[in-house]
């Protein structure tokens, strides 16, 4: 049997990065920078109000109080957006409002709130200082500087700098395109009549949803029944356009494995058949469809799910340069005792309370248990050699919240 590691090495491996690409701003959220982002401009642009009030000669107001204002005509009304280029000549205030361009000759804003508000001319109650209430050019942003590092995740507080240093796109490196076959001749559409023997089809949405969380794009989501012909054509249609393909099901001992039929006979296109010593999920694929990667999951959903955390999730999301691929990990204490089966490592889903360091054993070990995953937020990691954990003892977790 492979060992868990080993087949996480093997899916690593055929994961590939795509080449970057330049994408609009609007499509970039959560993505990678691809490069460093310099400057083209500085931050503020030019020298402008950080107040609403009047831009004046500090000196103009050395002699106003609260009880002898000094008072100035007003000349100009600047307010934000004005492209003129003015000067303030002495003795004399703007009016102007927050973000406007500083006039020439100005070297302090007095905030409205110490004045009359005038219009025509302005009553001063209080000294200002050079300086004073001006927002310069380039304290923020030199133009020139490196403001964002390639491998960088792109938040939206970057988008808003991107956007205010006038760039309208940027290299990233793009998502993943992922995909999803789910197989079964028993699967049918969830909001269709189940007829005796069927079942819904639940893994397609589940791992459809969990390639989408782990950062990356969906190509299709479809069912095959347990027919080679059906399989393939799935393949043939959307394969072109995926960057990697998981399937569900079929690869299995029994007979009608429609996945290990398609691709399993000699002389096959490369995908590779194994058990896996861990529990759920012992099943395994991997290997390449005319070039493209497939991993071929195990049916039982939770064999389905803990799979794609386990070998797929963390390959995903390194190709793409997200940051932690990997789920936290955090040693926990098990408040009641666990078995687990010799020889195979197992990922039993579990609740885990950060806080108090403890973690309790959550629903059966079958990966037919859907419902415990679906309310677990970590999966214990018992190691291969371990059959029994007592209560009380410390074990490593995977944090899934
Ligand atoms: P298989 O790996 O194809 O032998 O399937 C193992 C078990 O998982 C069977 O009980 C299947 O009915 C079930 N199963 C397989 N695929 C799905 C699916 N997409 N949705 C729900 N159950 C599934
Ligand atoms: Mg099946």
């Amino acid at each position: 049997m492979r060992s868990v590691t080993e087949h996480q090495r093997v899916i690593a491996d055929m994961i590939a990065a795509r080449p970057a690409i330049t994408v609009a701003l609007a499509d970039a959220l959560g993505l990678v920078l691809a490069d460093d982002v310099v400057a083209p401009l500085s931050l503020p642009v030019f020298d402008n109000s950080a107040m609403d009030g009047y831009a004046v000669r500090a000196e103009d107001t050395a002699a106003a109080t609260p009880e002898r204002p000094v008072t100035l005509p007003v000349a100009e009304d600047i307010p934000a957006g004005r492209t003129d280029q003015l000067t303030l000549e002495p003795g004399t205030a703007h009016r102007i409002m927050t973000g406007a361009p500083l006039p020439a000759g100005a070297t302090a804003i007095v905030p409205v709130e110490a004045t009359d508000g005038g219009v025509q001319s302005v009553q001063i109650r209080q000294h200002s200082e050079p300086g004073k209430h001006i927002r310069r050019a380039g304290e923020d942003v030199d133009a020139g500087t490196t403001v964002l590092r390639a491998r960088e995740v792109v938040t939206p507080a970057a988008l808003g700098l991107l956007a205010a240093l006038g760039l309208a796109e940027l290299p990233v490196l793009p998502r993943q395109r992922v995909l999803v076959i789910s197989t079964g001749s028993e699967l049918v559409r969830p909001g269709t009549e189940l007829r005796p023997g069927q079942i819904y089809e639940s893994n397609g949405i589940m791992l459809a949803a969990a390639v989408r969380e782990a950062g990356a794009d969906v190509v299709a989501a479809e069912t095959a029944g347990d027919d080679v012909a059906q399989f393939t054509a799935v393949l043939d249609r959307y394969a072109p356009d995926a960057d990697l393909i998981i399937s569900s099901g079929g690869v299995s001992a029994g007979a009608y494995e429609v996945v290990k039929d398609a691709f399993g006979r000699e002389g096959d296109q490369g995908v590779q058949f194994v058990k896996v010593a861990m529990q759920p999920g012992m099943p395994q694929g991997a290997g390449r469809v005319a070039g493209t990667p497939i991993v071929t999951l195990p049916g039982n959903p939770v064999s389905a799910l803990v799979s794609f955390e386990v070998f797929i999730r963390p390959a995903l999301r390194a190709a793409m340069g997200l940051p932690n691929p990997q789920r936290p990990k955090r040693a926990a204490v098990l408040t009641e005792a666990v078995t687990s089966p010799r020889g195979k490592r197992q990922f039993r889903r579990a609740i885990l309370d950060p806080a108090a360091g403890r973690v309790t054993s959550y629903g059966p070990p079958a990966s037919h248990h859907l419902r415990w995953l679906a309310s677990a937020n970590a999966l214990l990691d018992i190691p291969e050699d371990v059959v029994e954990v007592p209560a009380g003892a410390e074990l490593q977790v995977w944090d899934l919240s």
